[in-house]
């Protein structure tokens, strides 16, 4: 399937997939994981995961996008305060194919997001100012800008 952006979650289909959630800290924050504490200096934030129960993405993204949740998974933490600028979807996609496509940018903190995966490293990834993503990437937010 094609990947699309989306800038808020109902844009998103409402069938399952994968997807990375697209985060902007405005100020450092500390973050738990098990007994694990690190610091996320502010910054933009790529997190990849899946959605494949009721209501599918567009659920899942609408439930990352919303302040008023209880904290289940890691990357709870950090959409309780970061911005949320969209989320690139990919219906019947796989979070860690996803995750593998984002190789080049740097893994803050190990295992975050990725409990339950033996293939990552963590499903969050640092997004440095100016680091380029793939270009089917790219271009799926370059045709959110103009629809
Ligand atoms: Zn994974």
């Amino acid at each position: 399937m094609p990947m699309i952006f989306c800038v808020s979650a109902s844009d998103a289909p409402s069938s399952p997939g994968a997807y990375v959630l697209w985060l902007q800290l405005g100020a450092p924050l500390d973050v738990r994981i098990g007994k694990i504490s690190a610091t996320l200096p502010a910054g933009d934030y790529l997190y990849c995961g899946s959605a494949k129960g009721p209501g599918g993405l567009r659920a899942r993204l609408a439930r990352h996008m919303r302040k008023n949740k209880r904290a289940h998974w890691h990357v709870d933490q950090l959409t309780f305060v970061a911005k949320a600028l969209g989320a690139f979807v990919e219906e019947g996609g796989d979070e860690c194919a996803l995750n593998a496509a984002l190789d080049d940018l740097p893994v803050p903190i190990a295992g975050f997001g990725s409990s339950d995966c033996r293939r990552c490293a963590a499903h969050l990834r640092f997004w440095p100012e100016g680091a380029a993503l793939p270009s089917r990437w790219e271009n799926a937010r370059k045709a959110a800008r103009f629809t």
